[in-house]
C-alpha cells in the first residue's frame, strides 16, 4: 500500500462532521523566543482533547458494513478515539493498554462507553492483547499509527496548516509511533516540497528516534515521562510509519522531562493553555535552543490536553512530579 495525498483528501470528506478542522493560533510570546511567526495548531480542540480521532474516524469510516466492533492498544488517545467514532457508528470498542497509561485517559476512555482492557507493562503487551482479541472475538484491529487510513486521516492537519499558511516553513510534530508526522509530511510535502517537518520525542524512550538510528524498527525499553502518549515501540513488523518517517523527517530532536516540564508551563503561563506533555515538545525544543535555524513561519502541533489533573497542577505550581522512577525537580514558571 502506497499512501498519496489524494488519500488525504479522501480522508478530510470521510471525517468532515466527526472531527473538526482546528485553529492554527498565533503565539506572541513565543513568536518573540523564536523570532518568527510562531502558530500553535490546537489539536486540543478536538472533541476528545487530541488529534487522534482524526486517524481513528477515517479508519472506522473505512470498515466494511459487516464489522461488529473494533479493538485497538493504545496509550490513551488512539483508545478515546477509537471509543468516540465507534459508539457514532454504534460499533462496539475494546481498548488495550499497558498499567503505564494514566488513569485520567483510562476513565476518559470508558466515559465513552468503551471496554477497556489493562495488561501488561508496556504499549508491545497492549499491542498483543489487541491482536488476540482481533483473531478470539472477530474485532477488527486498529493500529494507532501503522495504518494507511489512520496516517491519512492525521495527514488531513497539513492541507489545514498549508491552506492557513502556504508560508509556512517548519512544523514541529511530536512523534512517537510516526502516524502523525508521516502523514503530516506526506500532505505538506506533496504540497510544498521545501517545506520542513521535524519530529520530537522525549529522551526516555525514544523509540523512533531509535529505530532511524538503526536502520530499522528496533525494541526500547518503555519508561515513564510526562510526554506518556509518545510511549512505546513502533512495531517490529512496523509496514508504513517507519518508512515515511524516515525518508519525510529533515530531523528528529529528544527533549529532556525537565524542558517539556517547562514547556508545559509557558503554554499555560504564555498561551493559557492546557496542554499534556507529550503536546508541548516542540515547545521545549524551541526553548532549548535544540531547533535547526529558522527561516520563516512556524507551526507546532499541540497534539492534545488530556492530561493527568493533579500532575498538570503540579507543573504549574512548580512542584516536583514524580512518575514512576523519575522524580522531575519543580521550578516556578519565570524563576
Ligand atoms: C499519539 C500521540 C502523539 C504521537 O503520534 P504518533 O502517530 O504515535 O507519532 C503525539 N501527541 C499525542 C497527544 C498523542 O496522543
Amino acid at each position: 500500500m502506497r499512501l498519496a495525498l489524494a488519500d488525504v483528501y479522501s480522508a478530510r470528506a470521510r471525517i468532515a462532521g466527526v472531527a473538526a478542522r482546528t485553529p492554527l493560533a498565533p503565539s506572541p510570546h513565543l513568536s518573540t523566543v523564536s523570532g518568527q511567526d510562531f502558530l500553535l495548531k490546537l489539536e486540543i480542540a478536538q472533541p476528545i482533547g487530541a488529534f487522534k480521532l482524526r486517524g481513528a474516524a477515517n479508519a472506522i469510516a473505512a470498515l466494511p458494513d459487516d464489522c461488529t466492533g473494533v479493538t485497538c492498544c493504545s496509550t490513551g488517545n488512539h483508545g478515546r478515539g477509537i471509543a468516540y467514532a465507534a459508539r457514532a457508528r454504534g460499533l462496539r470498542a475494546v481498548v488495550c493498554m499497558s498499567e503505564l497509561v494514566p488513569q485520567a485517559k483510562v476513565d476518559g476512555i470508558r466515559a465513552l462507553g468503551a471496554e477497556v482492557c489493562i495488561t501488561g507493562k508496556s504499549q508491545d503487551d497492549a499491542q498483543a492483547e489487541s491482536t488476540r482479541l482481533c483473531k478470539a472475538e472477530g474485532l477488527a484491529e486498529i493500529s494507532p499509527f501503522d495504518d494507511a487510513s489512520v496516517i491519512a486521516g492525521q495527514g488531513t492537519i497539513g492541507l489545514e496548516l498549508l491552506e492557513d499558511r502556504p508560508d509556512l516553513d517548519m512544523i514541529l510534530v511530536p512523534l512517537s509511533g510516526g502516524g502523525l508526522a508521516g502523514g503530516i509530511a506526506l500532505a505538506a510535502k506533496a504540497i510544498k516540497p521545501d517545506i520542513r517537518v521535524i519530529g520530537i520525542s522525549m529522551e526516555r524512550g525514544a523509540a523512533m528516534h531509535a529505530s532511524l538510528a538503526a536502520g530499522h524498527p528496533v525494541e526500547i525499553e518503555e519508561v515513564a515521562s510526562l510526554a506518556d502518549s509518545l510511549g512505546g515501540g513502533v512495531g517490529l513488523t512496523n509496514k508504513l510509519s517507519f518508512a515515511l518517517c524516515r525518508d519525510l523527517l529533515d530531523d528528529v530532536i529528544l527533549v529532556t522531562e525537565a524542558e517539556i516540564y517547562r514547556a508545559m508551563q509557558t503554554l499555560y503561563y504564555e498561551d493559557r493553555l492546557v496542554a499534556e506533555g507529550a503536546s508541548a515538545v516542540g515547545i521545549a525544543a524551541l526553548q532549548a535552543g535544540k531547533l535547526p535555524p529558522l527561516n520563516g513561519p512556524v507551526a507546532a502541533i499541540i497534539t492534545g490536553r488530556n492530561v493527568d489533573m493533579n500532575v498538570f497542577t503540579q507543573i504549574v505550581t512548580g512542584k516536583d512530579v514524580t512518575l514512576g522512577d523519575v522524580t522531575i525537580k519543580g521550578q516556578a514558571y519565570g524563576a
